[in-house]
């Protein structure tokens, strides 16, 4: 066992939970056809009728699955049943028969222009295309009469993993024998991840290529609300954690926000989105408002820079979801990872330390200037009275806050920062009086703090918020936040881990925004604790050797009894 390699994944946790069991993968899609056998014309009205039969005995099945679902599940189940009847499809399959192909490749063939026509589409349009290759998938395994593709069935408890699994099987998955669900591609806002949350079975989706070296049967460690998967655990250890979990799960189904400590004490819990899709995503559950639209996001596949007005009408979509309440707009934190065609970028060596985020506005104001009567316009616009707060990504001096804060009290927007970059929490004091409000970006303060690349696997031991450097920096920002009156919040993926969400309430943070699958969790594990408590955490958790110790010596004192 301890000799096994050590396979590891990350993903998006789209549901929370801790699950542990054999891999089981789904089965294999038939291998599409290259090339099809020529149909004698006579014969094509036979090869039409197979097609027909093999099509209705699919949405037949799906039909049948639709009795037995509920709710998302049963809705999505008919949805696909009615894709494999759609008209537009079928007449596209018959044109190709009539023009001589096989069944086989003409489904293929014109599964395949509408999988084009849906990604030219881009946003949730796209994201419907795992619905399209399912559908042709069930059909040409019918046509071939092989098994149906998909969910195998099992006896024990498995783990699932798949490349994309479709929505039609997510929904027909037995949450008896199904502790999990990992996908290679996916997102958030997929069907598969709306149906995983209703089945509240814990989901990560996006694991990417590495998923692929977890051979079947192989026992792992899956963290929906981390969004990691491994093997590198024992059978006792994780059983343990799936204990904890399960416990937990009890008592984060019936939290009810907002979110304040047995003593009393109030935290703001936010939402951290990246469109209007997650935002409504977001409303369902308890988050106040949102602490983090990275707007950056809506913009990665745009070779253009949208007009004001574009802009306004997309950033519009997130205010709708929360119209009396909060909604913390980041400016554009284009460059490192997050390359953005239209702010022409030059290539840089380390770009991670390069033009990026308030930085690109140094050589072209205007395409801030432009953003934020944006994000003006569509403010002007909000439907409810909800604060509209603005803050720049990336800021590392005094002089880079006061410049933005000018540019945003021009256009009466409420001016804040992150603190992502060390050089900030260090100067805290001297940026804050030109800001209403900081929001700490441990993803990045962690990375600058430890000089890790946030995204090297090898360095995730390094790249970990509970590191005691990246605490001490938060604390000192706590500080000054009091000294200056300045309200201080984290929106990393710190504040969606609950244990590390009460070390962050005891260093003095008033909100955190998480991701919304994280906030119940986070919720709950405030409800159980004082704010002393807390700041014993904080005390215990800065004042360790390490982020191992740290992490230990909190969950010792919040977990273990
Ligand atoms: C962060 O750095 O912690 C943060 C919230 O921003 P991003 O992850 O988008 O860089
Ligand atoms: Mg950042």
């Amino acid at each position: 066992m301890n000799e096994a390699k050590i396979l590891t994944a990350n993903g998006t946790g789209v549901v929370a939970g801790i699950a542990y069991a054999d891999v089981v993968w789904v089965r294999p899609r038939p291998a599409l056809p290259s090339s099809t056998t020529s149909i004698a014309e006579e014969d094509r009205a036979a090869e039409l009728e197979r097609f027909i039969t093999a099509a209705d005995a699919v949405a037949a099945r799906l039909d049948d699955r639709v009795t037995t679902a509920d709710g998302a599940a049963a809705d999505v189940l008919a949805a696909t049943a009615g894709m494999v009847r759609d008209r537009g499809w079928r007449k596209n399959i018959r044109k190709n028969i009539n023009g001589g192909m096989d069944a086989e490749y003409a489904t293929a063939d014109a599964t395949e222009k509408f999988v084009t026509m849906f990604q030219n589409a881009g946003g949730v349009m796209a994201e419907r295309t795992t619905d399209l290759k399912d559908i042709r998938d069930r059909v040409i395994a019918e046509l071939r009469g092989e098994e149906e593709p998909g969910l195998p069935i099992i006896s024990g408890e498995a783990i699932l993993f798949a490349d994309d699994l479709s929505p039609a099987d997510t929904a027909a998955l037995d949450v008896n024998h199904y502790k999990a669900l990992v996908t290679e591609l996916g997102g958030p806002t997929s069907h598969t991840a709306i149906i995983a949350r209703q089945l509240n079975l814990p989901c990560i989706v996006a694991a990417g290529h590495s998923l692929r070296d977890f051979p079947a049967g192989t026992p792992v460690l899956v963290d929906g609300s981390l969004g990691t998967v491994t093997n590198a655990v024992s059978a006792e250890e994780a059983r343990k954690l799936v204990q904890e979990s399960e416990k937990r799960a009890a008592k984060v189904a019936l939290w009810r926000g907002p979110a304040i400590t047995s003593d009393g004490h109030r935290v703001q819990l936010l939402a951290n989105v990246q469109d209007g899709n997650a935002a409504r995503i977001a409303a369902q559950t308890q988050a106040e408002g949102i602490g983090l639209y990275r707007t950056e996001m809506s913009f990665l596949s745009a070779t253009e820079e949208p007009s004001i007005e574009e802009q306004a009408k997309i950033y519009g979509r997130v205010f709708k979801a929360f119209p009396g309440s909060k909604v913390v707009v980041r400016t554009l934190d284009a460059g490192s990872d997050k390359p953005i065609a239209f702010a022409n970028m030059a290539t840089e060596e380390n770009p991670a330390l390069g033009v990026r985020g308030l930085r690109i506005a140094r050589d072209n104001e205007a395409l801030l200037t432009r953003q934020l009567d944006a994000i003006a316009k569509a403010a002007s616009e909000r439907e409810g009275d909800g604060p509209t707060w603005v803050m720049a990504p990336m800021v590392a001096t005094a002089r880079e806050a006061r410049w933005f804060a000018s540019l945003c009290r021009e256009r009466n927007l409420t001016p804040g920062a992150m603190i992502e970059v060390p050089a900030a929490a260090l100067m805290a004091d001297k940026i804050m009086p030109h800001l209403d409000f900081v929001s700490i970006g441990t993803n990045d303060l962690t990375q600058y703090t430890m000089a890790a690349d946030r995204l090297s696997p090898q360095l995730a031991y390094l790249t970990d918020p509970w590191q005691p450097a990246v605490l001490r920096l938060i604390h000192q920002t706590c500080l000054m936040g009091q000294t200056t009156d300045t309200a201080v919040g984290v929106c990393g993926e710190a504040a969606a881990d609950p244990l590390l969400a009460c070390v962050l309430t005891g260093l003095g943070v008033n909100s955190l925004s998480a991701a919304s699958t994280a906030i119940a969790g986070v919720g709950a594990q405030l409800a159980e604790v004082t704010l002393e408590q807390c700041q014993e955490a904080a005390n215990a958790a800065m004042n360790a050797e390490g982020a191992t110790v740290a992490r230990e010596s909190v969950r010792a004192m919040f977990l273990d009894n």
